[in-house]
């Protein structure tokens, strides 16, 4: 099963008010000045020991090659990355409707973790669902696993997994 993470807000945090992981080494933190939320190397490596497959969908304009090297430097390599350019590319292409800034269904995800409401709307309609999270939370990793397992066991029960 694909779970998916939002950048900024989520993984990407200011550390005036989160806990970050330490910055990266000189020179390198001038390359990549993003703070990155305490406990994601944990987060990350933990669900991909247990059988998850670990994706971003951030809308920014990142490359894809940055979001890789980035977290390289943190022991982290993510299955899959979506980010503001693939999703026109592939999620928007030429549709005259206007699409959801994220359809995390689009790339087969299950589970995606953002801070914005909006895109909790979205899973309502589209049928995939958001763990929201933004403010500091010390057992995020702990309620993001529990939850990747609840919805694991819901798409098995119903035989979409
Ligand atoms: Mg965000």
């Amino acid at each position: 099963m694909r779970v998916s993470f939002d950048l900024d807000e989520v993984i990407f945090v200011s550390p005036a008010n989160h806990k970050t992981e330490p910055e990266l080494r000189f020179s390198l933190n001038k390359i990549y000045q993003e703070r990155v939320r305490y406990g994601t190397p944990y987060l990350i490596n933990e669900l991909q020991k247990q059988g998850f497959e670990v994706w971003v969908y951030t809308s920014s304009f990142r490359s894809e090659r940055y979001i890789k090297h980035l977290f390289r430097h943190y022991g982290i390599k993510f299955d899959g990355i979506v980010n503001g350019q693939r999703h026109e590319r592939e999620v928007q292409g030429s549709k005259p409707q206007r699409m959801p800034t994220k359809l995390p269904t689009y790339y087969h995800i299950s589970l995606h973790i953002d801070d914005e409401a909006v895109v909790v709307t979205y899973g309502k309609t589209y049928g995939f669902d958001v763990f929201q999270l933004d403010a500091q939370d010390d057992e995020w990793a702990e309620k993001i696993i529990a939850r990747a397992h609840q919805v694991k066991r819901k798409l098995e029960l119903t035989g979409r997994l």
